[in-house]
């Protein structure tokens, strides 16, 4: 989606002049990506003519950016659509709360429900899991092994098949333990069956959920919308969360989901492990959408990634536009040895990222990056530290290309590499505002 969101923007800055038929042409073309991504006919619609309405070209007085206004009202109609304005249930420290996970069979509530946890035992709660899932076998088998690689009290049944009883002694126990969150995983179906929702009632009607959750496979779809709309009606769900958010292209169902339930997406699951759970963040997720790269998110894996000592300087440097091969030398060395790379290349707006890492071909692009740093490793300090490409003449290549035993060719590819890099660092970092030491900016 962001590849042909990307270059309908790029259409509209490269026209001349931007009249009703630039206009129109940008907004097919961005309504062709969005029902491409699988967001529903009819927001698809409404979205167009709000943009219409907001923009309003003749009336917009001379001198007045109309590509930046166009690009906003997009940019904001988006946001739009995602912000609910109704804050879900937060749950508070300390203060006794029951949690229940709903979603299809495979959607990753046993999954999300375990890194739901995890997220709130870092922070300080007291969470524990209560498996209300009799009908799939090894359902319990799944959550323990989870909860218990989490570290995460949980409690289940492999004697008794009524899920309502077990939730119910789940969350009593819990409450008497002096748990703060308790989370019920409960079971799905592959299909929407009036025995699932039957459950689902009865399942909230005997613990009182503070929040009920929506779990939803990033990948459905179309289906995102009835699917959501479904389990809405049977239970009051307050919140969503999207699975296997990783791989995909398609942003659409979120859109869908939050249309369907009214409700706001609070976390996505990037992974399978326990740690691979981001909080949703309207803005950053829009700007992904529209290619335009997601900075904040990118300067958070900064911050996950980096040695803290190492991050002021770097940042600032970054601020500032500046970045040389020995930062671009660092950086491969962090990520090398703790970062899932492509989750932070995914982050990068425009072309250069993407074309270090490729989706599913990180060992390819790992042996490039090891590659890369071997030819760095020939390099002059003078080289290294420069903040001028051009020093890299084609005599310093050639003596590099020697030094590293790597061919004139390879050596040229990574100054590309950095060359591209470093336009990109110029373009989206410099003015950019620097959180304070191990601060998070979001
Ligand atoms: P449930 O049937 O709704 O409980 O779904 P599970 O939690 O068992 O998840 C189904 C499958 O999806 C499992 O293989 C999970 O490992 C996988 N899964 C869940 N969430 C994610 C995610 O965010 N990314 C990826 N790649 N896989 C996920
Ligand atoms: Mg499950």
């Amino acid at each position: 989606l962001s590849g042909s969101m990307y270059r309908a923007l790029q259409q509209m800055k490269n026209a001349t002049v931007i009249d009703e038929k630039v206009l129109d042409g940008c907004l097919n073309e961005i309504s062709r990506a969005l029902l491409q991504a699988d967001v529903n006919f009819q927001m698809v619609k409404n979205m167009s003519q709000n943009i219409k309405k907001i923009v309003n070209l003749d009336k917009l007085a001379a001198g007045h950016d109309k590509r930046k206004i166009i690009q906003k009202a997009i940019f904001d109609e988006l946001c739009k659509m995602l912000d609910t304005g109704k804050p879900s249930f937060v749950p508070k420290k300390g203060k006794p709360s029951v949690v229940m996970f709903v979603g299809l069979q495979g959607s990753g509530k046993t999954t999300s429900c375990t890194k739901y946890a995890y997220y709130h035992q870092k922070k300080g709660w007291k969470p524990a899991l209560v498996c209300a899932d009799t009908f799939r076998a090894g359902a319990f088998d799944q959550l323990k092994q989870n909860a218990t690689k989490a570290k995460i009290p949980f409690y289940g049944s492999y004697e008794d098949s009524d899920p309502v009883n077990i939730a119910k002694q789940g969350v009593e126990k819990f409450r008497k333990e002096n748990f703060d969150l308790v989370i019920i995983d409960t079971s799905g179906r592959h299909q929407q069956e009036a025995s699932l929702f039957e459950e689902m009632r009865q399942l909230a009607e005997a613990t009182k959920p503070d929040l009920v959750i929506f779990v939803m496979d990033s990948s459905i779809g179309q289906a995102a919308f009835s699917q959501a709309q479904a389990f809405n009606r049977e239970v009051p769900v307050g919140a969503v969360i999207v699975t296997k958010t990783e791989g995909s292209a398609k942003g659409g169902g979120v859109l869908s989901a939050v249309a369907a339930t009214k409700s706001p997406v609070i976390f996505l699951g990037t992974g399978e492990h326990v740690h691979e759970f981001e909080v949703f963040d309207v803005k950053p997720f829009v700007s992904r959408l529209l290619g335009m790269g997601d900075m904040s998110g990118f300067m958070n894996k900064i911050h996950e990634v980096m040695p803290v000592e190492q991050q002021p300087e770097m940042l600032q440097k970054l601020s500032e536009g500046c970045f040389t091969l020995r930062m671009m030398y660092d950086h491969f060395q962090n990520l090398i040895s703790m970062g899932p790379l492509s989750q932070v290349y995914s982050m990068l707006p425009g072309a250069g990222a993407a074309d270090l890492m490729p989706k599913g071909r990180e060992q390819e692009s790992l042996a490039k990056i090891k590659r890369y740093m071997t030819i760095m490793d020939s390099m002059a300090n003078k080289e290294l530290d420069s903040t001028d490409p051009k020093i890299m003449n084609e005599s310093r290549i050639m003596r590099v290309a020697r030094g590293s035993g790597r061919s004139v060719q390879d050596v040229k590819d990574m100054l590309d590499e950095y060359k591209r890099t470093a336009k990109m660092v110029g373009k989206t970092m410099k003015g950019l505002k620097i959180p304070k030491n191990g601060e998070s900016s979001r």
